[in-house]
């Protein structure tokens, strides 16, 4: 065996990286979890989790959560401003709330909130169906319930319902209409609203969400939209009722620079609005705040430069900056942080269930008599491999007989046989034209592709299109990391591809360092052993967005909390299950009971023709019941 070691491992899968405190690779090889960064006697090894989940019986693929690390996310993220807050001696405080479109799964609020409860931590909704959902969810009367989006007179009443229901419920007007929409409205049932504006910002986030900022942002007022909706306001009576300014250019913000410019730019809007008698309780940072996805810590699109501290403390220091110079008070400060809240949390399990590979298959290619010359070629070409000392040449020569073996037998000039030989040989040429090549600085440019046709795809029992939408929406990278044998070295480079028969749904984007690859070194698979990667940092935005492409459905569920006296530290608090194959057929409008019966009534057909024997027939019918009941994905 080779000089592999955990560091070499750790230069390839950066998980240390990418894992935010939270994951580690342990010395025996596999993944290991710390939940609670502050306690790291808690450390879970996912090879129990794994063997836990067999355990419970449940089938993978499989998305784990881990309860612990939301936990410590939401207190992170309110420590880091109290700290900043402290240390900048800002008058001010923290009240944030987390948007719910990030991840709408009941456990994931639930637990949030509770997280949040010391922090008075609140909510944001940005629909009708959210702003139902947080009425119900966020009952501390302390916290901030945000409400974003393009609203109608029904989401209006609702926000007053919540006002009535005592709780801190903040109208973001996102166009002037709705402003005069909340103003009918609160007259009609004479409550009053606490009312925000969003600020179209004139600074843009840069990376994939740049669009959310700038004149040409879908949401928000221009600065002279908000200051006609002060004095509208101040003439209906309801100056007093003006109470946040709001502002979100973008999610996943690369460059620290852009919350810097963003937050200069709010500070100043909040302080002259003060200036001119409108004195705001709040300023509202919105979202943004980035996930290292490929560890880079670089302004990558799928990383950010800043860390969260950073983050916080520009935001802090930004605001005081401002105020100071403007002479005016410091506002409370709400920011509304989703990815980074959820995105550590959970993790998507699969095991590897087959390898694909265009070269794997071999043949028997010894001379024959009669056969044509191009198989002469090549094979006198690899027997003569180590003698040649052009390799540039062996490839061209190669590649040209190859191809011309193929017209030709298009042409029926040569037969299938002799065609599968050549097609091996050539592939063994180019392997040992990969391994030569390996050890040159200079690899010509179309060589540089060997590394790509000579890799293996892993065939993985999952679908992007539900568990990693943004793979294949948007090209975000996730981490996917071999859960175990980080202690062998990997010596299969692979891309990942899933079980919908769609040619979009693979994974072949990957960091190894700071350099972005279109393969991933895994480990050979074994006969009798399962290979189980996970994909991680999936709790944001990918946890809700998956569609049904193919009819797979939603995963099954495990919910994982850290316990310090179990010997594993850890236990399954809940399995959730996934979509069975019935539920995904009665969502596209099928009636699976009356298709059981359909085939049944055509089993039993063919039994009173005495085509099938009436056991296997029974056979049959319960076969056909069990498959809808059961998952949507590959059993194993
Ligand atoms: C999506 C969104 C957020 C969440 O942004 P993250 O980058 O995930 O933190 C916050 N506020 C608004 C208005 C949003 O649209």
């Amino acid at each position: 065996m080779s000089n592999w070691s955990i560091e070499e491992a750790e230069r390839v899968y950066g998980v240390s990286q990418w894992g935010g405190g939270y994951f580690q690779i342990g010395e025996n090889g596999n993944v290991h979890i710390t939940p609670v960064p502050e306690d790291p006697s808690i450390r879970i090894d996912f090879n129990s989790v794994i063997e836990d989940i067999r355990k419970e019986g449940v089938q993978f693929p499989v998305v784990v959560r881990f309860h612990d690390i939301l936990r410590s996310q939401v207190a992170g993220l309110n420590k880091a401003f109290r700290k900043s807050i402290t240390e900048a001696e800002y008058q001010g405080e923290y009240q944030g709330v987390y948007p719910v479109k990030v991840n709408q799964m009941r456990e994931v609020v639930e637990e949030i909130v509770d997280a949040g409860k010391p922090y008075n931590y609140g909510l944001e909704a940005g629909s009708k169906a959210e702003l139902l959902t947080v009425l119900a969810m966020n009952t501390n009367e302390e916290s901030l319930t945000i409400l974003n989006g393009y609203k109608d007179d029904e989401v209006m009443r609702l926000a007053l319902l919540g006002r009535k229901l005592g709780r801190k419920v903040v109208v973001v007007v996102e166009k002037f209409t709705e402003l005069l929409l909340l103003v009918k409205v609160a007259k009609e049932l004479d409550i009053d609203p606490i009312i925000g504006v969003r600020s179209k910002m004139t600074v843009k986030g840069r990376g994939k969400w740049e669009s959310s900022g700038g004149e040409r942002a879908k949401f928000g007022l221009t600065i002279t939209e908000i200051i006609n909706a002060a004095r509208y306001l101040e003439e209906q009576g309801m100056a007093h009722c003006l109470k946040l300014l709001h502002f979100h250019i973008g999610s996943q913000l690369t460059d620290i620079r852009a919350v810097k410019e963003a937050v200069t730019e709010g500070a100043r809007i909040y302080a002259d609005l003060h200036k001119m008698g409108f004195a705001l309780d709040y300023v509202d940072v919105g979202g943004g705040l980035g996930i290292d996805y490929d560890g880079s810590n670089s302004t990558n699109e799928s990383s950010r430069n800043y860390s969260m501290q950073e983050y916080v403390a520009d935001v802090v220091y930004g605001m005081k900056e401002m105020c100071d110079l403007e002479g005016v008070p410091h506002p409370h400060l709400v920011s509304e942080s989703g990815r980074a809240i959820t995105a550590h949390h959970s993790c998507v399990i699969t095991e590897i269930v087959g390898e694909i590979k265009s070269n794997a298959a071999d043949m028997d290619t010894s001379a024959k008599e009669g056969e044509h010359f191009f198989l002469k070629n090549i094979r006198e070409l690899a027997e003569t491999f180590d003698e040649q000392e052009n390799m540039h040449e062996v490839y061209n020569d190669a590649s040209q007989y190859k191809e011309q073996a193929l017209d030709a037998f298009k042409l029926r000039v040569i037969p299938l046989e002799e065609l599968a030989k050549i097609e091996t040989l050539y592939w063994q040429i180019m392997g040992r034209l990969q391994t030569w090549y390996r050890k040159e600085e200079y690899v010509p440019e179309e060589l540089q592709e060997l590394d790509y046709s000579l890799s293996s795809q892993y065939l993985c029992n999952f679908s992007v299109f539900q568990s990693a939408a943004d793979t294949w929406a948007i090209d975000q990278l996730l981490p996917v990391v071999p859960l175990t044998r980080m202690n062998e070295e990997p010596t299969v480079n692979c891309s990942l591809v899933d079980i919908t028969c769609d040619s979009d749904g693979k994974i072949d984007q990957f960091t190894i360092g700071r350099e972005i690859t279109d393969v991933l070194p895994m480990h050979p698979l074994k006969r009798d052993e399962p290979y189980y990667v996970g994909l991680f940092l999936t709790g944001a935005y990918q946890d809700v967005m998956g569609d049904m492409h193919n009819l797979f459905g939603r995963l099954n569920e495990v919910h994982i909390y850290s316990y310090d006296d179990d010997p594993e530290d850890f236990y399954i608090e809940e399995v959730v299950k996934g979509s069975s194959v019935e539920d995904v057929l009665n969502v596209m409008q099928y009636n699976p009971r009356a298709m059981a019966s359909d085939v049944k009534r055509l089993i039993d057909r063919h039994v009173w023709d005495g085509k099938l024997n009436p056991r296997e027939g029974v056979r049959w019918t319960d076969f056909y019941e069990k498959c809808l009941s059961g998952y949507t994905y590959l059993k194993q």
